[in-house]
């Protein structure tokens, strides 16, 4: 069967997508399985019904504060049940959610705070001090409300509400009915696409509710699955995951942060049947030294958000009797645009598989991004379906850049095969992947030049077997200047969460730039790769 030649059109056929809010998803599974669980945290366990009872206390709590359809909330916040309820709360009022990443120091809450304008954030009690930092260097006039997760309200924000008492003060009946179409904007994660700082990325209702349900049909998952999700949520594969997993009526046991033994344990004691994972945690599993028959229950280990070395994943699969399989996709995407089929033959390891129900994709010359490539040849990937993107909030010209026709440009070298199996070979944007977090140059460079002993740099991604790539900045010091690497690392590593951390310095006399004063990023690269090779 696996060399038999087939269509990929025809093995995923076009599906109707309804044209639903978000929130119905969940408010569907609930009232078919009112009783299951839905999530579970450490000793809490929230069944359907539950959840969508806290969904709606939030919604009206939001709708009280003032917040109305097309305000921006921010969640500041590891993956909690909070999390999930705001989320899908804002979605039932019209509300759009701007996810922000837990580890953000006060200079990137504050780029994100002010670029997605938002009206307000829901903040972690442990997160508050990194919040007050920020709210101490700035202004941010759109910034109306604070709500703080835990038992007692910070001294330091006596006007902020806390998380427990708007659910305690407000109905658990459905919120107002407001006007939502799939058109609506629903999330604006930030991702810096193929060039430039993070922008926030516009997904509609339709965008997300299509993607759900996508990911939820190629992998077959149903009600009876249950899920462990330790990838953060505010990541758009987290943000899929938690959806995904209530729209179907399945059970998500959730983690704060990864820790492998305690993975397993939770595998067993959950009969987790998917663990969703990035690849240095394939390789982690892989290698490391100890029995993994708690994984029994899992018939699939999915990894995604970057390149998954098919030695490891070979090794892994031997290790245990489930599947591991690999999907990709992006944050423009919802992300999920390719997966594995589940059909154990059909699986082929290095490949991301084929592009998921009602999604077109091509490859096109990287030189004049249109020139459509036959199979077989190496191109740029594009996209285009109904989980691709709106456009990048205020930003235009990107946006124009990277949706053309419909069609989004991924920045991805890929190829398809005979059979229509798509393997990804290069990154052609400037993104750098560390442990399968994206990191924009553009935003290391900036922070670097700050530093008055730098007059130039470019921030390039090190091959790196286990984090995928590492982060090396190239700079160019002052010449009357005496910084050495640690100064520089310490001045920077202190202002940026721990996945942007650069990692290596190198000085240099000048850098490649092309005469427009692009910086030739493949040039450092490819030195990087031939110094990695010892030539
Ligand atoms: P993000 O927007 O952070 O999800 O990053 C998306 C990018 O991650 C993609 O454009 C790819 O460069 C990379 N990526 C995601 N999944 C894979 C995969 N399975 N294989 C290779 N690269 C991937």
């Amino acid at each position: 069967m696996s060399n038999k030649m087939f269509a990929p059109e025809l093995f995923r056929p076009p599906m109707d997508f309804p044209d639903i809010p978000y929130d119905h998803l969940l408010r569907k599974a609930a009232e078919n399985n009112p009783d299951r669980p839905a999530i579970i945290y450490h000793d809490l366990n929230f069944t359907y019904r539950e959840t969508v009872s806290m969904v709606n206390g939030i919604a009206n709590g939001l709708y009280e504060l003032g917040l109305r359809k097309g305000d921006h909330i921010c969640l500041y916040i590891t993956n909690r049940p909070e999390y999930i309820i705001t989320f899908i709360a804002a979605a039932s009022i019209g509300v759009v959610v701007s996810p922000m990443n837990p580890s953000y120091k006060e200079r990137e809450i504050s780029y994100q705070l002010s670029d997605s304008e938002a009206k307000a954030i829901l903040v972690q009690s442990e997160l508050v001090p990194t919040l007050n930092l920020a709210l101490s260097q700035k202004e941010f006039p759109h910034l109306q409300h604070i709500i703080v997760t835990g038992a007692r309200k910070p001294e330091s924000l006596p006007n902020a509400i806390l998380f427990a008492q708007l659910l305690r003060q407000s109905s658990p009946k459905k919120p107002p009915h407001v006007d939502i179409t799939g058109d609506d904007l629903l999330a604006l994660p930030y991702s810096s696409g193929t060039t430039g700082l993070p922008k926030g990325t516009m997904l509609t209702h339709r965008n997300l509710v299509s993607n759900n349900l996508q990911f939820i049909t190629a992998l077959s998952i149903n009600l009876s699955d249950v899920a462990l999700l330790f990838l953060p949520f505010y990541h758009i594969y987290g943000v899929m995951l938690t959806g995904s997993f209530l729209a179907c009526g399945g059970t998500q046991v959730i983690m704060e942060r990864f820790d492998l033994l305690k993975s397993l344990e939770l595998c067993e004691k959950h009969k987790v049947t998917y663990y969703f994972a990035v690849p240095p945690i394939i390789l982690g599993l892989a290698n490391a030294p100890i029995d993994l028959s708690k994984m029994k229950s899992v018939q699939y280990i999915f990894s995604g958000a970057a390149p998954l070395p098919t030695d490891p994943a070979r090794r892994l699969q031997e290790k245990i009797p489930g599947r591991v399989v690999q999907g990709y996709g992006l944050t423009e995407a919802s992300p999920l645009t390719h997966s594995q089929p589940r059909d154990p033959e059909l699986i082929r390891l290095g490949s991301i598989g084929l592009p998921v129900h009602n999604t077109e994709c091509k490859i096109v010359d990287i030189e004049d991004g249109t020139r459509e490539l036959p199979q077989g040849e190496q191109g740029e990937l594009l996209i285009r379906g109904p989980q691709v993107m709106q456009g990048y909030w205020h930003a235009p010209e990107e946006s124009a850049r990277a949706l053309q026709d419909g069609w989004l440009h991924t920045g991805d070298v890929a190829y398809v095969d005979e059979d229509g199996y798509t393997y990804i070979v290069d990154r052609k944007k400037e993104m750098i992947k560390y442990h399968g977090f994206g990191v924009a140059p553009a935003e290391i460079e900036a922070l670097l030049l700050e530093h008055p002993a730098i007059v130039d740099t470019a921030v390039i991604g090190v091959p790196d077997d286990e984090a995928g790539e590492l982060i090396k900045g190239i700079v160019v010091k002052r010449a009357d200047t005496a910084i050495t690497e640690e100064e520089l690392l310490a001045f920077a590593n202190g202002k940026l969460a721990g996945y942007k951390r650069i990692h290596l310095i190198e000085f240099i006399d000048v850098i490649p730039k092309t005469a427009s004063g692009k910086i030739l990023r493949r040039e450092l690269q490819e030195r990087e790769k031939a110094r990695l090779r010892g030539q």
